[in-house]
């Protein structure tokens, strides 16, 4: 590698005009070397940094894990990184400040790196860049995938689980259900003459409804393994692990009473003149392609048959008995 020419650049002239940090600290950690842009960023001017004791010359602490990092390399000779992830800000450093904004730290990248003098002295080179900018744009592209993320996922009109997320965790559920051989019940949810209800008040007050229902069943779930969607129009599904049949009932019914007591008028519901929902339940332990879902489905189609606002409860090895009858 060909040497830099001296003869065409004044060195302390390219280390104080570079856009970062350098320090040089010599075995006992004494300041040799503080460019402008370290004495800009600390408010602290060469003069008084050059053979203080690094640690000594900031008003403020430094932090241990960059002291340890400073002295592994004079000690060990070795050159580190400090993660940006895990130390965000080590030495006191600052941005000018904005108009009518506080002064905050500044985010940096450090690496120290160990050279020697020219007396082969054994010293350390200390980098700093500033990151502020490379870890804001990384926040910010981080918080638009969580909300990409969340509207893949969720249902806009009622801000719960979708068919899309429901498809993937109910396999998913399914298959974990399989392996640890243990109960899995699915529900599905659909609004009694929902239609009739759109008819008589409006599309926008059956979006209201269809809301208030979501909310209502989504308040009955306590564990984090629940998780309900809407599989489409006025129809939801639970999915819900390790629930037996008779608990998966008593959680039916909680459901049911819980809409029926919401007590929203529908005058042209011809039984109960208000809002109601049916529910079909499937509960079992799935094998091989056990259908949980078709049966849930069935149990549903059947308590419509049965006149509505309840629940019919089916388990997976009961599906082929009730086909036969
Ligand atoms: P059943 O008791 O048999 O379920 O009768 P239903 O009228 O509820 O059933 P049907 O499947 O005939 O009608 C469902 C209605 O739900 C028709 C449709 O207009 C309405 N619907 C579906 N999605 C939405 C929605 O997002 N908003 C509103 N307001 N209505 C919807
Ligand atoms: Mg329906
Ligand atoms: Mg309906």
């Amino acid at each position: 590698m060909s040497k830099i020419d001296t003869k065409h650049f004044d060195m302390d002239n390219i280390f104080n005009t570079i856009n970062l940090g350098l320090i040089a600290v010599d075995a006992e950690g004494k300041v040799l070397l503080w460019n402008d842009w370290i004495a800009k960023h600390s408010n602290i001017q060469e003069a008084d940094a050059l053979n203080q004791s690094l640690e000594n010359v900031f008003a403020e602490t430094v932090s241990p894990a960059f002291l340890t990092a400073l002295n592994s390399t004079l000690t060990h000779r070795l050159p580190v990184v400090l993660s940006t992830a895990l130390h965000r800000s080590p030495l006191p450093l600052y941005n000018p400040p904005k108009i009518n904004q506080p002064q905050t730290r500044m985010y940096q990248s450090i690496a120290i790196t160990p050279i020697r003098s020219q007396q082969n002295e054994s010293c350390g080179l200390i980098q700093i860049t500033d990151s502020s900018s490379s870890i804001k744009r990384e926040k910010i592209l981080r918080s638009h995938s969580e909300i990409l993320k969340k509207e893949a996922t969720t249902d806009g009109l009622t801000d719960i689980c979708n068919r899309r997320f429901f498809d993937a965790h109910y396999e998913m559920a399914v298959a974990d259900a399989k392996r640890q051989k243990h109960y899995l019940s699915i529900f599905m949810i659909d609004i009694d003459f929902f239609k009739l209800y759109n008819d008589q008040y409006g599309h926008l007050a059956g979006d209201e409804v269809i809301k208030q229902v979501a909310r209502t069943l989504k308040a009955q779930l306590s564990r984090a393994t629940d998780i309900i969607a809407r599989y489409g129009g006025e129809e939801f599904v639970l999915v819900m692990p390790y629930l037996p049949k008779k608990t998966a009932e008593q959680f039916a019914e909680k459901l049911r009473s819980a809409v029926f007591n919401l007590a929203i008028p529908h005058i042209k519901s011809p039984l109960f003149k208000q809002i109601t929902i049916s529910i079909g339940i499937c509960t079992g332990i799935p094998e091989n392609d056990d259908n949980l879902l078709n049966t849930a489905d069935t149990a549903l189609y059947q308590a419509k048959q049965k006149g509505r606002n309840q629940f019919i409860s089916l388990a997976l090895c009961e599906i082929e008995e009730y086909l036969e009858q």
